[in-house]
């Protein structure tokens, strides 16, 4: 520990943090650590459990090492737990269940890297300073014995590789070499920009280097493993920094093209100056209009709204610029690129969804809604009309005052109209005035097309006339069928 930057004093103060946060799993450290010592093997906890600790949030799981190896785990420790899983076993890993609480215990590892394949040949060690030395970033690289003859389960803290230092500046830097550590694992390197925005860590400029450098080699990363990372970035607190990171770095390139995409020449006649920026302003005013959370569906919107734009630019003879139909394009950008990421057929179509409607508010002039269009609105959007109410509204970044505050009050003039015409009419589920069988009946006609066209003809003039009454619905349909024949 000798040569890296130490204040004892501040150091002290976020151990005595950790064992504060710590405290609430005392019961479970002990009994688990008694566990191991009995069966002659040490326990640490490890990782972002001990980086969270420190920093006083909570951590989602607990993750620890050991020297015992999996199998011998798994005998040991059956007994005890509630349940074991060895989804992981391959490379060490052993869930283990006991009451509420899911603990992933991995064996100490010592890494080689096959340099022609590049995956990792997993190999057990018996260091405990080995395993930290091949971990991602050195504040993810600290651990803490487990003492059951200690009150809170706590024993001696390790961190032979200057973690707490670069916690304390809020750094993010690699056990060693980047250019070895990111050669080994591409996959660090969006780590690095996942821990930017969850952790609001800056890299070290070393690193940064390595990743500008090495950024094309995330290419050799399966899917699976990016997304895992791109959500949890995008989760994260402050996902326009680790998104501007990707971009920057080149990262962006290869798992999220169309983003950087969006950096377009400046142009000094247009408002629309900068395409990317303002979707990354969109994304943190989306951030900010969230209630309940962080919503993964309002952020992916948000930052992929515009990606309809640089494929639709024109110059207009005036000197203008225009995006004709980008929120059309767009929508479709966004969901091969959501496919693309092996997103669920939901997100994909929820997300392509809000990109395709995030224009049409303005399509409306100055609080010219008909009825028509309100319903349509509603019923275009669906369960996302909430997110659609948010997305739209961020998505305002003008520095005119007047302006933005016309938009918003445009907007809140909107969703009167929407809570009006709701009270009058089922507005959620707009369906036609007469179903299926009464169709049929009407019409004298058996189950077919024609039925389904009949359908849809009255579902529009639901749409354009409200609700009507069964007679008028009646008569509509038939005067409908008679102009046809
Ligand atoms: P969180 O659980 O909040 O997502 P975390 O830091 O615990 O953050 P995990 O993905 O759970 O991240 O990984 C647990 C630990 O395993 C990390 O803290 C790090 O020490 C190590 N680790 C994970 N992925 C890698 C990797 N690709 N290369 C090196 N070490 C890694
Ligand atoms: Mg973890």
């Amino acid at each position: 520990m000798s040569d890296h930057d130490h204040d004892a004093g501040a150091d002290a103060e976020l151990l005595a943090r950790a064992a504060v946060a710590l405290n609430r799993y005392g019961d479970l450290l002990r009994d688990v650590g008694a566990v191991f010592a009995e069966a002659g093997h040490r326990l640490y906890l490890v990782g972002g459990s001990v980086r969270d600790a420190l920093l006083g949030r909570p951590s989602p799981d607990l993750d620890f090492t050991t020297d015992a190896r999996p199998e011998q785990m798994q005998a040991f420790l059956r007994p005890w737990a509630d349940a074991l899983w060895d989804t992981g076993i391959d490379f060490g890993t052993i869930g283990v269940g006991k009451g509420d609480h899911r603990l992933e215990i991995t064996t100490f590892r010592a890494d080689s890297y096959d340099q022609v394949s590049r995956n990792p040949q997993v190999r057990y060690g018996d260091r405990l300073e080995d395993d930290l030395v091949r971990r991602d970033f050195t504040v993810n690289a600290m651990a803490v014995a487990i003492d059951p003859q200690k009150p809170a389960g706590l024993g001696d803290f390790h961190d032979p590789l200057g973690g707490l230092a670069a916690l304390r500046s809020r750094t993010l830097d690699t056990p060693s070499a980047p250019e070895v550590s990111f050669g080994d694992d591409p996959l660090r390197m969006l780590r690095a920009a996942r821990f930017m925005s969850q952790l609001r860590f800056q890299v070290a400029p070393r690193v940064l280097t390595a990743m500008t450098e090495m950024a094309p080699q995330l290419a050799r990363i399966t899917v699976e493993r990016v997304a895992v990372e791109l959500d949890k970035l995008l989760l994260g607190e402050d996902p326009v920094a680790g998104i501007d990171l990707m971009v920057q770095t080149g990262l962006g390139d290869v798992v999220l093209p169309e983003v950087g995409g969006m950096r377009m020449a400046i142009d000094e006649h247009h408002q629309h100056k900068d395409v990317y920026w303002h979707s990354l302003t969109v994304l943190r005013q989306a951030i900010d209009l969230e209630d309940d959370g962080p919503d993964l569906v309002l952020r992916w919107a948000a930052l992929l709204h515009d990606i309809g734009k640089p494929a639709t630019r024109r110059h207009e003879p005036d000197g203008g610029v225009s995006f004709h139909h980008h929120e059309v394009v767009g929508a479709k950008m966004a969901r091969k690129r959501m496919r693309a990421l092996k997103y669920s057929k939901q997100m994909v179509d929820d997300v392509s969804q809000l990109v395709f409607l995030h224009l049409r508010f303005h399509g409306y002039g100055d609080g010219k809604w008909t009825d028509s269009a309100v319903r349509r609105y509603v019923t275009d959007a669906g369960p996302l009309l909430t997110r659609l109410h948010k997305l739209v509204r961020a998505d305002c970044t003008t520095r005119n005052k007047r302006r933005a505050a016309r938009l918003q009050a445009n907007y809140d003039d909107l969703e009167r109209r929407i809570a009006e015409l709701a009270a009058k009419e089922d507005l959620q589920r707009v369906r036609p005035d007469l179903d299926g069988n009464e169709i049929m009946k009407l019409l004298d006609i058996p189950a077919g097309p024609q039925v389904g066209e009949a359908w849809r003809y009255l579902k529009e003039l639901r749409l354009d006339r409200g609700p009507l009454s069964h007679d008028e619905a009646a008569d509509e349909l038939l005067k409908w069928w008679n102009a046809r024949k």
